[in-house]
């Protein structure tokens, strides 16, 4: 099955992700293959186990609309999402050659649709 792994401790929140799938699918203004959601800011009131009190992240999530890029793909092109990211935090390709990506370093996230294959 196939997935697009982010990191998204380096997400920027640019959302060229959201764009570039925008153009891929021949969306509408305000329709998405893609989005890029934003969490915080915010400092938490108590201590967590972090580096940091503070909380900001940006978390890229597929919608119904991502087909994985099936046609670029079998073309051997990269995912539109993929390409257009600046901060090559986004991955397309197998799970479980994905999952073996994912550290204990980093933050990360593994996406994949019902009709992925
Ligand atoms: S894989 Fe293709 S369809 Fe899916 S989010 Fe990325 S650009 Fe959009
Ligand atoms: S293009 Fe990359 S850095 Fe920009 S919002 Fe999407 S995942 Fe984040």
């Amino acid at each position: 099955m196939k997935g697009i792994l982010v990191n998204y401790e380096f997400c920027t929140g640019c959302h060229s992700c959201e764009v570039a799938c925008r153009n891929e699918l021949g969306l509408k203004r305000g329709e998405y293959g893609i989005k890029v959601s934003e969490i915080g800011p915010w400092k938490y009131s108590v201590p967590v186990k972090s580096d940091t009190p503070f909380e900001w992240v940006y978390m890229p999530v597929l919608t119904r609309a991502c087909d994985m890029c099936e046609d670029r793909v079998a073309m051997g092109k990269l995912p539109s999402c993929e390409q257009a990211c600046q901060a090559w935090c986004i991955y397309h390709g197998e799970i479980e050659d994905l999952v073996k990506k994912m550290d204990g370093d980093s933050r990360w996230v593994l996406l994949t649709t019902k009709t992925a294959k």
